[in-house]
């Protein structure tokens, strides 16, 4: 049995899982209680089966006003949610990635990372 919190909506249900027997697959059946929506039952299935963060982080960033102020990182984040087993190698490619600036939030700054299909777009705009 395992117990989680759903994260899916502000409601925060108490979730508890319990295995049951192994099926076609090979993997066992969960059943899932305590969720007040189908949502529930399913964040739940994905965060035992194959569980997955949004990441955020930052990136350096070149070009820009020199000066006491001016940037030197930019707040990233993955606009789909990552493997969670792949976050380590994500970040260690986002934190050698150099932004050259001007940066608009919403731009690209790595697309279709390793072919997972996960971007990581800048969050804020700087000149
Ligand atoms: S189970 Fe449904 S109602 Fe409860 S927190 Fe999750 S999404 Fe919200």
């Amino acid at each position: 049995m395992r117990n989680l919190t759903c994260i899916v909506c502000p409601m925060g249900c108490s979730l508890t899982v319990e295995e049951g027997a192994s099926g076609t697959d090979g993997l066992p059946s969960l059943s899932v209680m305590g969720n007040r929506c189908p949502r529930g039952a399913a964040y739940a299935q994905e965060e035992i089966r194959a569980p997955r963060r949004v990441v955020t982080a930052t990136c350096g960033v070149q070009g820009g006003t020199p000066g006491l102020y001016a940037p030197r990182r930019v707040p990233v984040k993955t606009v789909a949610a990552c493997p969670r087993e792949k976050i380590p190698a994500l970040l260690a490619d986002i934190y050698q990635t150099q932004v050259s600036l001007p940066v608009k939030a919403g731009d690209t700054v790595i697309a279709n990372w390793k072919g997972e299909g996960i971007n990581v777009v800048a969050v804020r705009t700087l000149m």
